[in-house]
């Protein structure tokens, strides 16, 4: 499942993300780009479209 504001690196949303492994290394819950919320949020309506 797409979240629209889950972290910039990995997708997972803010209040399930601890310490997080790979790409881009170790980090902690990162906003993500307004260009890619706008893109999760096209992806999550194409998939609940299929
Ligand atoms: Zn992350």
């Amino acid at each position: 499942m797409i979240n629209p504001n889950g972290c910039r690196w990995c997708g997972i949303e803010q209040r399930g993300h601890a310490i997080q492994y790979g790409p881009p290394g170790r980090h902690t819950w990162t906003q993500p780009t307004q260009q890619q919320i706008k893109d999760r949020m096209l992806a999550r309506r194409a998939e609940r479209e299929t």
